[in-house]
């Protein structure tokens, strides 16, 4: 963003509201929502290397910073043949805690017809899992996970060979595919992650930040909203909608929403 021309970039929060109310009246609003770390408090499968791979977690990062490893062959080196079976699995996903906003922003989206969905770089083992533990639906890409003798056998949800992502779940080929499907699509993009999200926010029409995806975003001169937990989202969203629906004008600058 150019700080240094306001009027332009009041004129382009101004296009990006009506665009919201259009899409939003259209029934055409669909919320992408990174999990690990901004559906959930803590990342899943950075927790648990941290706590059981420390060593082999610290010399793949380092070949993963040398430019050596995708982000999936990383996935791959650290988690293919993991031995950590279901049982203790199932005990570790237990102390996953999810952001305090994440049931209310689901239930958000389906009062106000706006389609959810999670993109996850983590696994749909994981995720079926802590849907049961919070009790909580929303449908959802990742990659795969299933066990063998305890151990891990993992493949890619989404590979796309396009994209610099290098993910086994590519966040701009699922956003790129939907749009194809549903070409009046007004897509947002919520994550906090430079590696899996910034392909998201690229291919998203409105995203919200936080972590090393917005600082990643600020770099490349990107615009985005901030936001520190799902209420935030959900706030600005609502605020947005409820300004389309003729309770306070368009175009309000009172409101201090869409400001970074
Ligand atoms: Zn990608």
């Amino acid at each position: 963003m150019s700080e240094d021309e306001p009027a332009f970039e009041g004129r382009r929060r101004e296009a990006q509201e009506r665009a919201i109310l259009r899409a939003a009246r259209a029934g055409a609003l669909v919320l992408f929502c990174d999990f690990d770390g901004t559906f959930s408090r803590r990342d899943v499968g950075g927790s648990l290397a941290r706590e059981y791979l420390p060593e082999l977690r610290a010399v793949l990062q380092e070949r993963y910073q040398r430019g050596e490893l995708s982000a999936w062959e990383y996935a791959l080196e650290l988690f293919g043949d993991f031995d950590f079976d279901a049982e203790r699995l199932n005990a570790f996903l237990g102390n996953i805690e999810l952001d305090p906003g994440a049931h209310r922003l689901v239930e958000w989206c389906r009062m106000r017809r706006v389609a959810f969905q999670i993109l996850s770089d983590g696994f749909d083992f994981n995720l079926d899992r802590l849907q049961a533990i919070h009790s909580v639906k929303f449908s959802y890409s990742a990659n795969h996970l299933s066990f063998e003798g305890g151990r891990w056998k993992i493949r890619p949800g989404g590979r796309n060979a396009e994209c610099g992502c290098g993910t086994g779940m590519c966040k701009r080929g699922v956003i790129a595919k939907y749009r194809v499907d549903h070409p009046e699509a007004y897509c947002i993009h919520v994550g906090d992650g430079r590696v899996s999200d910034f392909c998201g926010a690229e291919a998203a029409d409105l995203v919200f930040a936080k972590g090393s995806l917005a600082s990643a975003l600020r770099a490349q001169g990107i615009p985005f909203e901030a936001f520190e937990n799902l209420h935030d989202v959900r706030s600005v969203l609502e605020r947005t909608l409820q300004r389309g629906s003729g309770r306070r004008p368009l175009g309000s600058r009172a409101s201090g929403d869409f400001q970074r």
